[in-house]
């Protein structure tokens, strides 16, 4: 029996699965805080818990993420780009483009059919585009972010969001509200715009299907939509399994690999 461990300390949400003999027997998720040692710690030990497993039984851990350097007790830290082409590929095999929304950054992967890694093209520079933009707008608005989808699907048309920048957007999302424009328009002009700035990525990468979606936002089925209307490919789901941990499982993907010494193309 081998079993595996991966943690991804992300920017915004802290992520850990264990798998044995390559099959998936706990998956935490928790919000990351500033002492990502101990964010680790803490859902490290908790999806030990759920999987029914002693950490002396672990054979290798895997830090990836934001944070993976401040993974006390992994064995190595890989790039959350390598894990989200694993995990990726492990849900969805035929996957070849992998979008993922996360809470700081937007990157959009190409693997290989064997999940490894070809390319990417990265948003690290700018809010816009993130789960960060979608945090800000859906404060300014007092809705819970989980509340975006279903306005998304009741609007009719969508308002127009002309600033590029986040920080102008939430002043134009106040306007909009005292101008009695209703909130579901809003809110599919700002997933619109959001998916504008991740297909203008995707575009400088290049799409080859299968196309797949993971991160946090990727929750957001009317994220999913825009941006399929958007690239004009339909986005390919993972049968029910959270796009939110694809990085972390792909993480516990790689430790095994590396507990049977085999360690492929991996990226550090
Ligand atoms: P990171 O690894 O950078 O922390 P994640 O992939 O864990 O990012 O995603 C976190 C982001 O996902 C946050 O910005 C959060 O607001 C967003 N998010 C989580 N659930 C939803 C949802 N249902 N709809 C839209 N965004 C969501």
């Amino acid at each position: 029996m081998l079993i595996s461990a991966g943690v991804d300390i992300g920017s915004t949400a802290s992520k850990a699965v264990i798998l044995v003999d390559g099959e998936n027997r706990g998956e935490v998720v928790g919000d990351s805080t500033t002492n990502p040692a101990k964010t680790a710690e803490t859902i490290y030990q908790a999806a030990l818990e759920l999987a029914g497993v002693s950490r002396d039984d672990v054979a290798y851990v895997v830090g990836t993420g934001y944070g993976r350097t401040q993974v006390p007790f992994a064995d190595s830290n890989v790039s959350e780009i390598t894990c989200h082409g694993r995990g990726a590929h492990y849900l969805l095999p035929a996957a070849r483009t992998v979008i993922d929304i996360g809470g700081q950054d937007t990157k959009v992967i190409s693997i290989d059919s064997g999940g490894n890694l070809l390319d990417f093209a990265m948003n690290d520079k700018c809010a816009a585009g993130t789960g960060r933009f979608l945090e800000a707008m859906a404060r300014s608005m007092a809705i819970p972010i989980e509340e975006m989808e279903q306005h998304y699907f009741d609007a009719g048309d969508a308002c127009m969001i002309t600033s590029m920048c986040s920080v102008f957007a939430e002043s134009e999302v106040i306007n909009l509200i005292n101008d009695g424009v209703p909130m579901p328009r809003i809110v599919k002009g700002l997933l619109k715009s959001l998916t504008n700035r991740v297909a203008s990525l995707s575009r400088r990468l290049g799409l080859i299907e299968e196309v797949v979606m993971t991160g946090g936002v990727a929750k957001n089925r009317g994220v999913c939509d825009a941006l399929e209307r958007k690239l004009k490919v339909p986005l390919r789901d993972f049968g029910g399994a959270d796009p939110q941990l694809v990085g972390a499982l792909g993480a516990a993907l790689v430790a095994a690999d590396l507990a049977r010494g085999e360690s492929g193309p991996v990226a550090t």
